[in-house]
């Protein structure tokens, strides 16, 4: 095989965190594979390894600004592919402790898009990208490092219909795959220690619904949003997003959960601090059935308090990929 030269970057994991990964690695590398285990090109829906696809994902104004900023005209794109906006202070409708806040135009960009949506265009801006390639409906078993473990050298792969394992050769590696990633594991099996972790039991639960509705409970507002507070510890975001439709996630903490049976929900939404958006509901056609998301605890793990790593982790010791130029290719 002819020598090759090329810098190549792997980033396990095609989702928001691995696809923005993979926009800003291709200024600095020559290739870069994505990889995943679902079909993501194309997907438009809720994936099976996404389940929060099918709940509300709220961009913060920061967030949009980031997003911009990484794909120039993106946030127009995403309106005219009817997703609707507004001001997040000007044209959502907040309730903080049962009281509703006055609103005010902040000139904060919201984004009403539902997750598939953002997903969706952000993918499709990120393969744009001539660089960058996807190997889709492919697992990540694990890491492959030189033979004294201190360096990362690539990914172990397999399809998920079965068949043989490959490794993808890379100078860096990024573990974009979410809750259930595995690499405080694999770093304990290559000798590096255990990762620090911090958690708190919230005992959240989600369940969201979509409607087309049969009245207009916003006059002009984009979202109703009642937030839980210590007298209520129920909350909800009732927002109108893309297809005509408006989305519902509900939420409760410490196991006061939302019920999935369609009665056991609106029972459960009469009783937030909005009035307006059980009104609604009342006379609003469903689209599919409630669904539930469940977090026992937040989990932050404390990477950066790791006494050692390998050369190829994340870390402002990593070499510049110029410095990393290979010789190895799968
Ligand atoms: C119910 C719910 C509601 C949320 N609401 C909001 C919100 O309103 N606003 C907000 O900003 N954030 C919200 N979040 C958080 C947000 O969804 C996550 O922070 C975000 O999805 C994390 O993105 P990620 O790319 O790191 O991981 P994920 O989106 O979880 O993606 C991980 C990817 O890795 C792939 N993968 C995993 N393991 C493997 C493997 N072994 N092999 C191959 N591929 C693999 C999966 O297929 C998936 O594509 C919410 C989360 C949940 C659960």
């Amino acid at each position: 095989m002819a020598e090759e030269t090329k810098t190549r970057a792997v980033v396990l994991g095609g989702s928001l965190a691995g696809l923005f990964a993979a926009r800003v690695l291709s200024d600095a590398y020559d290739e870069v594979l994505v990889v995943d285990r679902d079909t993501i090109v194309g997907v438009a829906e809720a994936r099976r390894s996404c389940p929060q696809g099918k709940h509300i994902n709220g961009l913060l104004a920061r967030g949009q600004l980031a997003m911009e900023e990484m794909y120039p005209g993106i946030t127009e794109e995403i309106f005219a592919d009817g997703v609707p906006t507004g001001d997040l202070c000007g044209n959502v409708r907040w309730y903080f402790n049962g009281v509703r806040i006055q609103q005010q135009a902040a000139g904060l960009t919201c984004v009403s898009a539902s997750r598939p949506m953002l997903e969706k265009h952000i993918r499709r801006r990120t393969l744009d990208i001539a660089n960058i390639s996807v190997l889709e409906r492919h697992a990540v078993l694990g890491i492959t490092t030189t033979a004294d473990k201190g360096t990362i050298t690539g990914a172990r792969v397999q399809p998920v219909e079965g068949g043989e394992e490959k490794v993808l050769d890379a100078d860096l590696v990024i573990d974009a795959t979410g809750r259930g990633s595995r690499t405080p594991v694999w770093l304990e099996e290559l000798g590096y220690g255990t990762v620090e972790e911090e958690s708190k039991k919230v005992g959240l639960g989600y369940v969201t619904q979509h409607y087309r509705l049969k009245c207009d409970p916003y006059h002009g507002d984009l979202s109703i949003n009642p937030v839980a507070s210590p007298e209520l510890p129920r909350g909800a975001i009732f927002t109108k997003t893309d297809g005509g439709r408006v989305e519902l996630t509900a939420y409760g903490i410490l196991g006061d959960h939302p019920p999935t049976d369609q009665q056991g929900f609106y029972d459960f939404v009469k009783m937030l601090a909005a009035p307006e958006i059980h009104e609604a509901l009342m006379q609003a056609e469903p689209l599919d059935e409630p669904v539930a998301f469940r977090f026992p605890t937040t989990l932050r793990r404390r990477y950066e308090r790791m006494t050692k790593l390998p050369a190829a982790c994340w870390s402002s010791a990593t070499p510049s990929p110029a410095s990393t130029r290979s010789t190895r290719r799968a």
